[in-house]
């Protein structure tokens, strides 16, 4: 797996994001995920699982559902280094993605049909990346329990649906991932401050 797209779409002179390095830990005994949540040009979430030290990415608009009736739609992007599941700032505008990015939810995974040895976990998350068919557990704060990410046959095969399986994690309820997110997260804050038209903060002295 390369990271060249990665770096080809970013200037690390200009931009605090982590250069493209994979990670060199050759047995990972628990892979780790991340959900980002990046405000652009348009406000998304990045999922990102790790495989062969890297993140596998995808671009999820609507953000990730705990709701088996919804089916996100997923657009696979380049491949992330490692180190990017721990980034969080500003990207400055003019970079690719500039905007700000907080962490939404993190932790760790496994394959569906893991029986508990790493190097299996990973052989059955690649072969289901290559199906288009990807099933697996996650252990973050927010985001538990089963989930598919299930390849349209889209021409450039870059279209996911991100769906959660019933479990006991599982809600029949509406899930909207905005209403997870803290009023006074990094985004929101930021959102507030920087609202079009509004004039910045005078502090008296
Ligand atoms: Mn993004």
């Amino acid at each position: 797996m390369s990271l060249t797209a990665y770096n080809k779409k970013r200037d690390f002179k200009q931009t605090s994001e982590p250069s493209g390095k994979e990670n060199k830990q050759k047995e990972p005994t628990k892979l780790s995920f991340v959900v980002q949540r990046h405000k652009a040009s348009r406000l998304h979430y990045d999922f990102r699982l790790e495989m062969e030290g890297v993140l596998k990415s995808w671009a999820v608009p609507k953000g990730p559902s705990l709701n088996p009736h919804d089916k996100r739609l997923a657009m696979m992007v380049e491949d992330h280094p490692y180190d990017y599941k721990d980034f969080a700032g500003i990207i400055p505008e003019g970079n690719y993605g500039g905007g700000i990015v907080e962490i939404w939810d993190s932790g760790t995974y496994t394959a569906l049909e893991d029986q508990g040895n790493a190097k299996d976990n990973e052989k059955l998350l690649l072969a289901g990346l290559e199906s288009g068919n990807l099933k697996f557990v996650l252990e973050g704060k927010k985001l538990k329990g089963e989930f598919a990410l299930v390849r349209l046959k889209d021409p450039d095969a870059k279209s996911w649906l991100l769906i959660k399986h019933r479990d006991s994690y599982a809600t029949d309820e509406a899930y909207n991932s905005e209403d997870d997110t803290p009023r006074d997260s990094p985004i929101n804050t930021w959102l507030a401050e920087n609202k079009p038209g509004k004039k910045p903060v005078k502090k008296k002295s």
